[in-house]
């Protein structure tokens, strides 16, 4: 009988490209999907090492899928744990140390292996080699169907953010292929995709070759934008996470030349004190970053920005944190993230020993969310009563209601009782609750 999986994942898009790979891989090699973690042969945690919370809610979901699997092999039954992602690469030993029913510790460019392992039933072990290239062939075309998909376009980071694991857990930057990006969305287009998110961990360096009249040529992000959005069906195009060093003019030109690129964009800045930024080595300024902002702006007028925090790095003084509020106030932000500081095992700053106390970590993170929220919530209101393109994703929770995002990521809510899931269509904003719309169909 065919063997059932399930694959939990945590953490980012990265993550979830990985997981659907790994889901595609493994109903190519015959086995099936199953309805839960805990009824599958075969349960895959794919993990995330970012955060402290991330791991520890992964290490107590393991815990708990132990006791199912003693209790399947009590019954005589069989169940194999794999762990993959970055906790797996970051910390495997200490994986199976904690674990002994884990049956598998797999890293995040090795995900490839995981159908072999499975069917030759290897000793437990632990397989974290950086397998780029090799991962990246070993995918089957996708055979899922969807209106807005991921295609991870690069891996790994080389800018050694001091607080950061991912140089660590994905090692060196990789850009995948012109050409095989190109088929990967062609696929999706074809599989109903009308935008396409590409992924990467600095995703703004990527940086491949294609041979022109057998002359080698550079392709970096704006081209590969470019190139993408020769795809007829494909009609828009968005890209995560830059790093503000990495972008260039010709991006910004690509944006205001494209209308398939959405005007939006995901750039962390994480402080806005100098010398928290140099702590960081983040490898850029406070006014590096507002000014790349004000010249991208300058040129593409309707450009919308988000951004990550972090709040309590070690050193931050009231001061510093007052920088980054200002930041904030100058720039005016669509949306952002902000998190605590937390140390991450094996980065730099985890050897810092001067951490900020709990107590006004809680403060600081209390106040930079208002802040950020009443911004979100000030650039929301500016789509009130405007008429705006929304691409329709899902079902939404109530009866015949759908849901699509802006070109800006803003949730729409529309009740329809045709299905718009797969169009886009202009939609009158009336109302915004919390931090989505309540619209009404223009045009069908
Ligand atoms: S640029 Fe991003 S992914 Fe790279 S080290 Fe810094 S925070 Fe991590």
């Amino acid at each position: 009988m065919d063997q059932s999986f399930f694959v939990k994942t945590y953490g980012c898009q990265m993550n979830q490209y990985d997981s659907e790979k790994i889901d595609e891989l493994l109903v190519h090699n015959g086995f099936k999907k199953a309805k839960n973690l805990e009824v599958s042969d075969v349960a895959i945690l794919n993990t995330c090492h970012i955060r402290e919370k991330a791991s520890e809610k992964f290490y107590s979901d393991l815990g708990r899928l132990s006791i199912f699997k003693k209790n399947k092999e009590k019954l005589g039954e069989k169940m194999q744990i794999v762990v993959m992602g970055c906790v797996a690469q970051a910390e495997g030993q200490e994986v199976i140390k904690r674990n002994k029913l884990v049956d598998y510790v797999v890293g995040p460019q090795n995900i490839q292996t995981i159908p072999k392992l499975l069917k030759i039933k290897s000793k437990a072990a632990i397989h974290t080699d950086f397998l780029c290239e090799q991962k990246f062939s070993s995918f089957p075309k996708s055979y899922l169907e969807g209106t807005s998909r991921q295609i991870t376009i690069q891996e790994g980071c080389d800018k050694f953010c001091s607080f950061c694991v991912v140089p660590y857990t994905r090692g060196n930057e990789y850009s995948r292929s012109v050409e095989q990006i190109y088929a990967e969305a062609k696929n999706l287009v074809k599989n109903g995709a009308l935008e396409i998110n590409l992924l990467g961990q600095n995703v703004s360096s990527y940086k491949s070759y294609i041979f022109d009249k057998s002359k080698k040529k550079l392709v970096d992000l704006s081209k590969l934008c470019n190139i993408l959005s020769s795809l007829p069906e494909l009609k828009r195009i968005r890209y995560i996470t830059s790093h503000p060093s990495d972008i260039n003019d010709e991006l910004i030109l690509e944006h205001k030349n494209n209308k398939k690129l959405m005007p939006f964009l995901h750039l962390p800045v994480q402080s806005g004190s100098n010398k928290i930024l140099k702590k960081m080595n983040r490898k850029h300024s406070k006014e590096n970053y507002i000014d790349l902002i004000k010249k991208i702006k300058c040129e593409v007028t309707n450009m919308a920005f988000s951004s990550d925090f972090i709040v309590g790095y070690p050193g931050e003084t009231d001061d510093d944190f007052q920088e980054t509020l200002d930041l904030i106030d100058k720039i005016g932000f669509a949306s952002s993230y902000s998190f605590k500081y937390s140390p991450r095992p094996g980065t730099p700053a985890s050897l810092i020993k001067d951490r900020i106390d709990d107590s006004i970590l809680d403060k600081r993170l209390n106040k930079i969310q208002s802040t950020l929220n009443e911004q979100q919530k000030n650039f929301n209101e500016t789509s009130l009563g405007k008429e705006v393109d929304v691409l329709f994703t899902n079902l939404g929770k109530k009866n015949n209601q759908y849901v699509g995002r802006t070109p800006f990521l803003q949730p729409v809510h529309v009740f329809s009782s045709s299905n718009l899931v797969g169009k886009i269509l202009k939609i009158k904003i009336e109302r915004l609750t919390s931090f989505s719309f309540h619209g009404r169909i223009l045009d069908s």
